[in-house]
């Protein structure tokens, strides 16, 4: 051998152990489910174990007290298996807001189901209702005492707010939710009409809710498009969800668009998210619901739609993707990787970015290293 070729395979053993940071043809979905848990969610973890998902779940304490009108006797039992399973646990306030579903002398999920005015009126007190999120963990803990001790819980760190598409990633990646929720009558009247520069009250609460959320270390998430029934209108409509080919096609339409006029109609509202530093790139964020996953009032869902879901799981992965969960928006940081400038890593829950091109190495946390690394707020 001679000396050129010893030192060529040489350099390719020390190039092997530097990692990339984040290959660029890595595309990524995160699957994510709001609302539960629920009974069904149980069923849709073992599907998520038989596909290989992690997911992350945006949860609704009150389902576990029974205060969520569903089918949520086994709740609590539920949400035990979505932690032991490994999916994330984040925040999507309490009751899902429906203490603002009110006439004055009834509220809550019964009553708001019976008049169907969810997004009406929905936020009206940014201090009051912003404490649903703590009352959410603090309420999630009373039954599940032990669920801090799991990686996965993320109740105080990533939230995402109801009926909104609000983002507060980074000091650049900021988007609001605007014209979801209404002050009179519901989003779908045609009578509603609503433009950012006309936004109503209950949009504005949110978004000032939004911003305390990040200003009290919560990373804030929205999504990209909503896989959900393609007609509400009709008897169930869980039954009407699209299946993965479709799916595979919507996620190439979002993929890197950030734009919600090239978005819609994927029921993107975010107008104003900026995703020009770069680390939404080769991202799709998808919402979904477990009850969804239900045979129940919305059809034959778990019949229906928990083998489109492992159907979907091929497809995705067929065209390049993989799934991940929100907590790894921004990979983890890692030792002996190369970063670049541009690049962003997530480091006990929250999210930096490079400020200097370098290999880290193992004692080079994000939190150690202020001239390689700067927090994001
Ligand atoms: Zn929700």
């Amino acid at each position: 051998m001679k000396l050129t070729q010893l030192s060529a395979s040489l350099a390719a053993v020390l190039f092997s152990s530097v990692l990339a940071a984040q290959p660029s043809d890595d595309k990524v979905i995160f699957l994510t489910f709001d609302d539960g848990p629920i009974n069904a969610t149980s069923a849709l973890v073992d599907a998520l174990t038989e596909a290989d998902i992690k997911a992350t779940f945006f949860i609704n304490a009150f389902h576990m007290y029974g205060e969520g009108d569903e089918n949520e006797d086994m709740a609590a039992a539920a949400m035990r298996k979505v932690f032991d399973a490994g999916h994330v646990v984040a925040n999507h306030s309490y009751d899902h807001m429906l203490h603002n579903c009110t006439d004055g002398v009834r509220s809550g999920a019964e009553y708001c189901n019976e008049v169907g005015l969810w997004p009406v009126k929905s936020y009206q007190n940014v201090e009051s209702d912003y404490e649903f999120f703590a009352l959410n963990t603090e309420k999630l803990l009373a039954l599940i005492p032990d669920a801090e001790l799991y990686p996965n819980f993320k109740m105080r760190t990533m939230a995402r707010l109801p009926y909104t598409n609000g983002w507060r990633v980074t000091s650049v990646m900021k988007g609001d939710g605007l014209c979801a929720t209404s002050d009179t009558v519901p989003p779908w009247d045609p009578a509603f009409n609503c433009t950012p520069a006309t936004s109503t009250n209950s949009s504005q609460v949110a978004i000032q809710i939004t911003d305390k959320l990040a200003a009290n270390d919560y990373k804030v998430y929205g999504w990209d498009f909503d896989w959900g029934p393609e007609n509400w209108g009709v008897a169930f409509p869980a039954e009407t969800m699209a299946d993965g080919v479709a799916m595979v096609a919507n996620m190439e339409s979002v993929i890197n668009q950030c734009n919600a006029t090239v978005m819609n109609p994927l029921n993107s509202r975010t107008p104003n998210l900026d995703c020009s530093d770069g680390i939404a790139h080769n991202k799709v964020v998808i919402l979904t619901h477990d009850f969804l996953f239900e045979d129940g009032p919305r059809g034959q869902g778990a019949t229906i739609n928990l083998p489109k879901l492992k159907a979907f799981a091929e497809q995705a992965r067929a065209a390049g993707y993989r799934f991940d969960t929100m907590d790894n928006y921004a990979p983890a940081w890692q030792a002996t990787t190369v970063y670049e400038l541009g690049e962003f890593v997530s480091y006990q829950d929250k999210i930096y970015s490079v400020l200097q091109a370098h290999t880290s190495q193992a004692n080079w946390q994000p939190t150690a290293t202020p001239a390689l690394w700067t927090l994001e707020k």
